[in-house]
């Protein structure tokens, strides 16, 4: 029987979730729900020194807005739990230990300013910040370096220590990278990674190895940025006796600036003015200050666009087809067909797919994100009907939700300001009669049917000798305020008889 497929996502709670973040968590998902597999979210927050709080918290609710539920995770609980790596403290050592015991790390005593002095002693120019690696091992404080009994007596002494993997001088380390193919490293290239901190916490490297061994993890997808340490990964797998039970390893590519040069960053959001974070992020300063980082969520982007777009930066199924729900996307996603090189990303186009999707979306859908955004305008609703049946007249003219406000406010409200200038110079008596004729005929209304009122405004209009598309301008004018909106004679349905004749009125006296 095949092995039961599981992925995992490995996030460091260290702030907002970076929208290639969300990708990652994107592609493990879909590919664990297309293969029947485990979808594991396990929190890596072993370096205490970066903890934030509240970076956990925000990647459940960002998980939950995008409809990405991990099977197994702190929350949910597992067959695996703990999640957090943290609470697993004390597993890790002694992997740490037995590869001491195998020759395949050691433990190093060195002090930070012994650290700091051999970067001084070793940097020349083609080499500026030197590495602990097994050009200096010999000469650090550490048991490849010292005698047996030193080594020993240090540790009997409670020497504070790390123990560090000893890299291998001159070996290739190859493995085969679902997007990528073959990859080699030379290990001459890769520092002597710290395993285990003098605090007895792992580093990620080691505990990434160790859970993904014990979770049973078979397919480890994560950003092209941990490409470089895959070296150490493949070979901790091989030292700690595990090769057998290797996930498949797949980097993503990197998210590019629009502009394709470099890795798209927070920054670069700031500068161009768009969100980088999934969802609003507040970063506490040391000064005691807040930042606040915006997000797509808080932009007004659906899950389902957020989401689409994410799944097409890097992928595409073949075809010109570029909407898809995420039931299409677990049927059709597949990793062979993740590009290899970045992705640049393009806000336009993001919003281009919100646009797409909000056009998608039932009115019902759209509801409580709209309300929200009115809401936040000062703009109360009362009439659940009236607003369903307003966000589907108006949603093709709506990008983002908080364009809805503009869009709709003047369903529930009666326009403070109204566009006069695009009146006035074609203004005249014979208009002013004939919509004081209107008024007469509008209050005479038992039924109040968009179609019939817009033919009864035609028939008085070519009564009076008036060109319909004259008079339907000011007509719009008078009922929305300015020059925009859906069908007039809806917007006159919608609103009502006494509001429409009121809104009539009321330009009528300022002409
Ligand atoms: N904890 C790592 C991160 O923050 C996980 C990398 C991996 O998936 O191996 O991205």
């Amino acid at each position: 029987m095949a092995e039961k497929v599981r992925v995992r996502f490995a996030p460091s709670p260290t702030g907002g979730l970076h929208l290639g973040g969300v990708r990652t968590v994107l592609y493990n998902y879909l590919f664990a729900r297309q293969q029947g597999g485990d979808f594991v979210l396990r929190i890596e927050d072993t370096d205490q020194s970066r903890y934030v709080p509240g970076a956990e918290e925000y990647i459940y609710e960002c998980l939950q807005w995008c409809g990405l539920q991990p099977d197994e995770s702190p929350q949910a609980g597992g067959p695996y739990a703990p999640y957090r790596q943290s609470e697993r403290k004390e597993l890790y050592r002694q992997y740490a230990e037995f590869l001491v015991q195998e020759g395949k790390a050691y433990y190093a005593f060195d002090r930070p300013e012994e650290l700091e002095s051999m970067r001084e002693r070793f940097k020349t120019a083609e080499n500026p910040s030197p590495q602990y690696d097994h050009k200096v091992r010999q000469q650090m404080r550490n048991s490849c370096a010292l005698t047996f009994e030193e080594t020993e007596r240090l540790l009997a002494d409670g020497v504070p220590h790390v123990i560090r993997i000893r890299m291998p001088e001159n070996e290739t380390v190859t493995f085969t990278d679902m997007i990528r193919g073959e990859v080699s490293f030379n290990t001459g290239l890769v520092d002597d990674k710290v395993l285990l901190k003098a605090d007895g916490m792992p580093t990620y490297h080691l505990a990434v190895v160790v859970d993904d061994y014990l979770m049973k993890i078979t397919h480890a997808f994560r950003g092209e940025e941990w490409l470089p340490s895959s070296p150490v990964h493949i070979l901790l797998w091989k030292y700690l006796g595990w090769s057998a039970q290797m996930p498949q390893w797949a980097h993503l590519p990197l998210i590019l600036k629009p502009d394709g040069n470099g890795k798209l960053s927070k920054r670069d959001g700031d500068r161009l003015g768009f969100p980088v974070f999934a969802m609003n992020w507040t970063t506490r300063k040391e000064d005691g200050s807040t930042e606040l980082t915006k997000g797509f969520r808080e932009m007004g982007f659906l899950p389902e666009a957020f989401i689409n777009m994410l799944a097409m930066l890097g992928w595409n199924d073949g075809t010109d087809q570029e909407l898809f729900t995420l039931d299409e996307l677990i049927e059709k996603f597949s990793i062979d067909r993740v590009h290899k090189g970045g992705a640049k990303f393009d806000f336009e186009k993001a919003k281009w797919f919100n646009h797409e999707w909000i056009k998608r979306s039932e009115a019902g859908s759209l509801k409580s994100e709209v309300r929200k955004a009115m809401e936040l305008q000062g703009i109360s609703i009362t009439d659940e009907t009236k607003l369903e049946t307003v966000i589907a007249l108006v949603k093709e003219r709506c990008t983002l939700i908080p364009d809805f406000v503009d869009q709709a406010r003047f369903f529930f409200e009666t326009p403070e300001q109204w566009d006069l200038a695009a009146i006035k110079p074609k203004w005249n008596e014979a208009k002013q009669a004939f919509f004081t004729d209107v008024i007469n005929y509008l209050q005479q209304q038992t039924s109040w049917v968009p179609t019939e009122l817009e033919q009864g405004f035609k028939e008085l209009a070519a009564a009076k000798q008036i060109k319909p598309g004259d008079v339907l301008l000011p007509l719009r004018i008078m009922l929305v305020g300015g020059k925009f909106g859906p069908g007039v004679f809806e917007i006159a349905g919608i609103i009502g008889k006494d509001e429409t004749v009121n809104r009539i009125k009321r330009v009528l006296e300022q002409l």
